[in-house]
């Protein structure tokens, strides 16, 4: 959005300007500035000089304070403020002519054209999609859309254009030696081991030409890294092999979209050309590395498998959507213990707020709809009708852990360890493949049961709100169900 798009940028410009600040100001006194300044400086710290200097301190203080809330990334516009319509995305970059297309729309359908401020002085209206040609290739662009409604509103959405790569990570932290995450050159064998499913025949790699914007060991540092944050996310109660957690990013031509491979010793990723074509897309690539690691836990009684078919969603995507947005949480909030910061840091903002965006929508709709549960996806009809339902259990999870602003690891690590209670019991009551009231029931009421856990609260009345087919003694049987000891 338009908004957070702007607090983004003004965030790394303002911590900039606070470090110049605080630079600035250690020079002065720590001994390394030539003599006769420092000497001058020394001999007028009378009264009023104590006086400015303490003056300044409580400024920067409090400067420093203004900015770093800026500057802290959370998704409260996305899930509390004005809910916005318009979407923008780069769909394709020619670096050679400069010229490229913008994809996206306005679901309000505005009829007067969108205002394109393309970041490189040129201005223009029109519908999308648009093309732009960039005369200047040796630098980044913020595009900024602007709709036009016909009460007199407007809204904007921005998006980054990247000819330059990504510098790599400014540091790299010591990476765990049982997590890794690769994309590999030649195609590795994925041996499945946890279902006895198959592979994709269209698997293949992602060869060098994928990674323009940021290359394949940047890519390979941030996804290890994501993979680390996750397996602790997961209480590290997931099935290893050897003792090693591995996965293998792939490419997919064939699909449009990305999937998990868990089930496969290395666990696989398959994704599309368009997880690293225009806008990457560091959130899908989050949420599929989520069910990686949800479907294999609890290591001794792993969900994948078990609650497989038209009822998997209501767990497997609810995880997978916490799992993404909690990891972006996370690994933005420490740009520097990361090394990720500046373009690559704005862009994954980018792609977790999208994400968000949808997962706000959905729930707005599931409202709007008049709060249908539904639990199981039958698969006469075009569309998944769990959609709205898992996106409004994982919006009531991070409604909570914005409001409580006490972050995202407590709880995601909370509702895990809940879920990794997973036993033959649960496993019947979860019914995976077949449908009945009961099992509505169950799998409503272990949802509420789960984020009641996750933040300490009975949140009973507002799934009763939403229409949940909540059971009160299932309830209390699941909350009170003895924890296992976590691996
Ligand atoms: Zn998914």
């Amino acid at each position: 959005m338009r908004s957070e798009g702007a607090i983004s940028l003004q965030g790394v410009f303002c911590m900039n300007l606070l470090r110049r600040i605080r630079d600035i100001f250690q020079q002065k006194g720590d001994g390394r500035s030539p003599g006769p300044c420092r000497n001058r400086f020394l001999k007028q710290s009378s009264w009023h000089w104590r006086l400015n200097l303490f003056l300044l301190i409580l400024f920067t203080l409090f400067i420093g304070e203004a900015f770093s809330q800026k500057s802290e990334f959370n998704y409260s516009d996305c899930l509390f403020g004005k809910l916005g319509t318009l979407s923008v995305s780069v769909a394709r970059i020619d670096r050679q002519s400069g010229v490229i297309e913008c994809n996206g729309g306005d679901t309000a359908q505005p009829s007067q054209p969108f205002s394109w401020d393309w970041g490189d002085g040129f201005r223009s209206e029109g519908f999308f999609p648009q093309t732009h040609q960039y005369k200047d290739r040796h630098r980044n662009y913020v595009i900024r859309v602007t709709s036009h409604y016909q009460d007199g509103g407007i809204d904007s959405e921005e998006t980054l254009v990247c000819f330059l790569p990504f510098p790599p990570p400014s540091r790299r932290i010591a990476l765990p030696e049982d997590v890794r995450v690769s994309i590999p050159r030649e195609k590795p064998k994925l041996q499945p081991v946890r279902a006895p499913y198959g592979l994709s025949p269209s698997l293949t790699v992602f060869d060098d030409s994928f990674f323009q914007i940021c290359s394949r060991e940047s890519a390979e540092y941030l996804l290890t890294i994501t993979a680390a944050i996750q397996l602790d996310l997961a209480n590290n109660n997931v099935c290893k092999t050897k003792g090693r957690f591995e996965q293998a990013l792939l490419r997919d031509p064939a699909s449009g979209g990305m999937y998990s491979i868990w089930y496969t010793d290395p666990a696989g990723l398959g994704a599309g050309d368009y997880a690293f074509k225009g806008d990457l897309q560091w959130s899908s690539l989050f949420h599929e590395m989520g069910h990686n690691v949800t479907l294999n836990s609890p290591a001794d009684y792993h969900w994948g498998f078990r609650q497989d078919g038209p009822a998997n969603t209501i767990y497997s995507e609810t995880m997978a959507q916490i799992f993404q947005h909690a990891t972006a949480c996370e690994l933005l909030n420490n740009p520097e213990k990361y090394g990720i910061e500046g373009d690559w840091a704005f862009d994954i903002a980018r792609s977790a707020r999208a994400s968000m965006q949808i997962v706000r929508r959905s729930y707005e709709n599931y409202r709007k709809q008049g709060c249908h549960f539904c639990s199981w996806n039958d698969e006469n009809t075009k569309n998944d009708d769990t959609f709205d339902t898992f996106m409004t259990i994982a919006f009531k999870f991070f409604e909570h852990a914005e409001r409580n602003r006490k972050g995202y690891r407590t709880p995601v690590k909370r509702i895990m360890e809940f879920m990794q209670r997973f036993n033959p019991e649960w496993e019947a009551g979860f019914s995976a493949r077949i449908n009945s009231p009961s099992a509505e029931q169950f799998r409503a009421t272990l949802s509420v049961a789960a984020l009641s856990y996750a933040f300490n609260q009975d949140l009973r009345k507002e799934f009763l709100e939403l229409r949940f087919p909540v059971d009160d003694n299932m309830f209390q049987k699941l909350m009170t169900a003895p924890e296992k000891s976590t691996r």
